[in-house]
C-alpha cells in the first residue's frame, strides 16, 4: 500500500475510546458472509459492537424485492446469539432512499462527537462509493473498514478518485482507528467466503438448497414465509 497520511497520536489505553462497527446492506437474505465479516472485523479492530444496518431503500442498486420487514427479520435471528451484533433498523423508519450519509448524522446526533464509528464494506461496495449521494464527506463522519471479496480485487479496480482516497487515507496500523472519531481507512483480511445474497436467491429459485451458507434459523423463516420462490426478474 502507498505511503498513507501522517501517523496519529494514539490516545492511551486507560482512555479508548468506543468504536461501532456500521454493516448496512440489503441483507436479502443475510449470510455467513456477511456475519464473519463483522466477526472478523469486530475482532481485528477491537470494535465494542457492530451495529447491522439494513436499507430500506438502497439508492444505488436494484429495489430488493423482499420487503423490509422480513430482511430485518432475517438479521433478527442471524444474529440474536452474538452479544456484540446489534440491529439498527433506523433506515426502515425513515421515508425516502437510504443514504448513508443521513444514518451517520443521525447516529453523530445520538452518540456523540467522540465515540468512532466505522463503516465496514466489502470491495464491491467499496469499488462504488463514488456514487453514494455525499460520498466525499463520509469519512468526516466515520473511518472505513474494507475487507477483499473474492473476485473483486480492492485497488485494482478502483476509479482514480477512490484510488486517491484510499492513498490519502490509508491506515497503515488499525489501532489508528481508535485515535479519532473518523477519518481513516483499514483494509483488513478475512477467511474468504465467495458467498453472495444473489447465488442463494438463485439457488432457492432453482430448488437447490442454501444449507450451511447461511444460519439454519433464517433458512427456516425462508421456508416458514416462502420467500425467494418466484423467478428473478
Ligand atoms: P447481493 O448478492 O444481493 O448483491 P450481497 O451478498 O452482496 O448481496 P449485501 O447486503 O449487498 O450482500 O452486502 C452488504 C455488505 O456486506 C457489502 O459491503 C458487501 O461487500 C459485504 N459482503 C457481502 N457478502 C460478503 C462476503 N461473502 N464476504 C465479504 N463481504 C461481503
Amino acid at each position: 500500500m502507498a505511503k498513507s497520511a501522517a501517523e496519529p497520536v494514539l490516545a492511551d489505553a486507560n482512555s479508548r475510546r468506543r468504536l461501532i462497527g456500521l454493516l448496512g446492506g440489503t441483507f436479502d437474505p443475510i449470510h455467513y458472509g456477511h456475519l464473519r465479516l463483522a466477526e472478523t472485523l469486530a475482532d481485528k479492530l477491537g470494535l465494542d459492537e457492530v451495529r447491522f444496518i439494513p436499507a430500506a431503500s438502497p439508492p444505488h442498486r436494484q429495489l430488493p424485492e423482499t420487503a423490509a420487514q422480513h430482511r430485518c427479520e432475517m438479521v433478527r435471528l442471524a444474529i440474536e446469539n452474538n452479544p456484540r451484533f446489534v440491529l439498527d433498523d433506523r433506515e426502515l423508519k425513515r421515508e425516502g432512499a437510504s443514504y448513508t450519509i443521513d444514518t451517520l448524522l443521525a447516529l453523530r446526533r445520538e452518540l456523540g462527537a467522540e465515540v468512532a464509528l466505522c463503516l465496514i464494506m466489502g470491495s464491491d461496495a467499496f469499488a462504488a462509493l463514488d456514487g453514494w449521494h455525499r460520498w466525499q464527506e463520509l469519512l468526516d463522519h466515520c473511518h472505513m473498514a474494507l475487507v477483499e471479496r473474492p473476485n473483486v480485487a480492492l485497488a485494482s479496480t478502483l476509479d482514480a478518485p477512490l484510488q486517491a482516497l484510499l492513498r490519502e487515507r490509508y491506515a497503515e496500523d488499525c489501532k489508528w482507528l481508535a485515535a479519532s472519531p473518523a477519518g481513516r481507512i483499514s483494509i483488513q483480511r478475512m477467511t474468504a467466503l465467495d458467498i453472495s445474497a444473489t447465488g442463494i436467491r438463485n439457488d432457492l429459485m432453482n430448488g437447490c438448497s442454501p444449507r450451511y451458507l447461511l444460519p439454519d434459523n433464517v433458512i427456516s423463516y425462508i421456508e416458514r414465509h416462502r420467500l425467494y420462490t418466484k423467478p428473478l426478474k
